[in-house]
């Protein structure tokens, strides 16, 4: 699936597949006819988006919403791809560019409304287009017993029929006797491959913890799990070789997996992960794509990975067999500054970065959960649960506290200072510390000077942090990193809504700001 993956980050922009999208992709590609199961939000139109790219020929989408079918043109146009809808909204020149594109077989997507499928002449046109796919969303519109249905959606087992390609069916309702219906009008009865997976992997006992003394984090981590198999990310190549070597010394058996090796060398190392037993990889995320290993018993992240559906990703690769298995992300301070500047320094547009920002901060909310972490993660893929009771979290709830007060203050500090400083300064301001660079800015005059007296320097380093997790405040890069508040703050300096941290992650933050390996 080289090639999805290729298309994947190429047309859509992202690196990783969301859970389940690539199994998804990879039969509905392979022409087979599919139901697929999937949360609202889990990412539904690109399996059957990136498939149609995959495939000769036209896919004919047909989806209830005309407001949808156009975004989702207007987002695959934007992407260079050749798509367009015939919706009754359309005007005369639309429909004449609709139809060229399909003359010239340069169309790669049509989308049509319900409605359209009613008329003979709808039928004719797919005929002669080159159809290679149909892709129905919201499927469940076909059951007549849900309060969406449409009856122009009876008409599209007819159509499947009439042009005998592959279809593939999507929907967020999961109930069986919706599943039932649409396998009888859409399929005739014949079932098609299902995925109905949820995301949940219950055998995955979720934890983070801050760093403290990372390298120490990890060996212990691993002591406790000595002679099973499993996967430290790093986030970067010399961390992996470094670490590698400290796990080898605490007497592992431990090795390195980076992009900058060789080719053969990697293969080598895939090789003794697959065959032995007991072995740890400290690996750069270029460890994964071929990793098919089902028991590994524990992935740690040494470093915050990028976003939530990476570390969905990678912790996922543990317990594949379903057997339990341990996962452990670290994260501190310098992880966000890391992860933010690589998104502000990339290349990426304006709106990618946005996303991206967004996608870290999920991954961050997650880190700072102040409940059920599973919940949290399953939340953000769409799907609901109870507390789940195997992660840290359940196990020890955190102790919480009203940080609506100090929150402010630091915002203050923050707006007092012009936006101008890093947290340090900031700290130092709160705190009341005289430095040179404090009395040389005159920040010593501030009504907010020494007005933190709640916490000492570790504490307001601990509650920065959370507030960078919670998107309050961001580093500006035109600014040397310097912390600027962001649009979801104001209402707290406002004193429009409160905030809720933890006060156990306070209670952990290092001795020292600079956390290195
Ligand atoms: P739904 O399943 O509700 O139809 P969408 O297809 O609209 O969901 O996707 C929901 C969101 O997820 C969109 O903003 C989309 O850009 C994003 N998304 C889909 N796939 C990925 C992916 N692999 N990585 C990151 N974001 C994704
Ligand atoms: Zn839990």
């Amino acid at each position: 699936m080289q090639d999805a993956i290729a298309l994947l980050s190429r047309v859509f922009g992202f690196s990783e597949f969301r859970p389940g999208q690539e199994e998804i992709v990879a039969a509905v590609a392979g022409g087979r006819n599919v139901l697929a199961i999937m949360p609202t939000g889990g990412g539904k139109s690109l399996c059957f988006q990136l498939p149609a790219l995959m495939r000769e020929g036209v896919t004919v989408v047909i989806s209830p919403l005309i407001a949808l079918m156009r975004d989702q043109v207007r987002g695959l146009r934007e992407a260079g791809v050749v798509a367009g809808a015939l919706t009754s909204g359309n005007t005369a020149e639309e429909n004449d560019a609709v139809w060229a594109a399909l003359e010239e077989g340069s169309l790669k997507l049509l989308y049509i409304a319900p409605e359209r499928l009613a008329s003979s002449g709808t039928e004719r046109m797919l005929r002669r287009a080159g159809v290679s796919l149909i892709a129905v969303d919201e499927a469940h519109c076909v059951s007549q017993w849900g309060h969406d249905f449409r009856p122009d959606y009876l008409r599209i087992g007819e159509l499947r029929r009439a042009l005998d390609v592959p279809l593939a069916a999507f929907t967020a309702t999961a109930d069986a006797e919706t599943r039932e219906e649409i396998v009888a009008r859409l399929f005739d009865g014949v079932p098609p491959e299902s995925f109905l997976r949820g995301f949940d992997r219950p055998n995955l006992a979720l934890a983070f913890d801050v760093k403290q003394n990372p390298r120490a984090q990890i060996l212990s981590f691993a002591a406790a799990r000595k002679g099973q198999s499993g996967i430290v990310y790093c986030g970067t190549r010399a961390k992996t070789e470094t670490l590698a070597a400290a796990l080898r010394e605490a007497g592992h058996s431990a090795c390195f997996y980076h992009g900058g090796m060789e080719a053969k060398d990697r293969r080598v190392v895939e090789g003794r992960f697959a065959s032995e037993d007991g072995l740890i990889v400290v690996a750069t995320i270029a460890f994964g794509m071929g990793v098919d290993k089902p028991d590994i018993r524990w992935v740690a992240h040494a470093d915050l990975p990028k976003s939530i559906e990476g570390y969905y990703q990678e912790i996922g690769r543990a317990g594949r067999d379903g057997a339990p298995a341990d996962t452990l992300t670290l994260f501190g301070p310098d992880d966000i500054r890391f992860r933010r500047s690589q998104i502000d320094e990339g290349l990426a547009p304006p709106e990618r970065k946005e996303a991206d920002h967004a996608r870290l901060n999920a991954l961050l909310g997650l880190a700072e959960a102040l409940g059920c972490r599973r919940q949290v993660l399953l939340g953000y893929f769409g799907e609901t649960a109870g507390p789940c009771g195997n992660c840290d979290l359940c196990a020890h709830p955190p102790e919480v506290f009203d940080a609506t007060t100090p929150v402010r203050k630091a915002l203050s500090a923050i707006l007092r200072t012009g936006e101008w400083f890093g947290a340090g300064h900031l700290i130092d301001v709160l705190t009341g510390t005289a430095t040179e660079k404090v009395r040389e800015r005159g920040h010593d005059a501030l009504p907010t000077y020494g007005v933190g007296t709640e916490f000492d320097k570790r504490g307001w380093q601990a509650v920065f942090r959370q507030m960078a997790a919670h998107d309050l405040v961001r580093p500006d890069p035109a600014r040397h990193g310097a912390l600027r508040m962001t649009e979801a703050a104001r209402p707290i300096l406002r004193g429009e809504a409160g905030i809720t941290l933890r006060r156990d992650t306070i209670a952990k933050a290092p001795k020292s700001p600079q956390v290195k390996m």
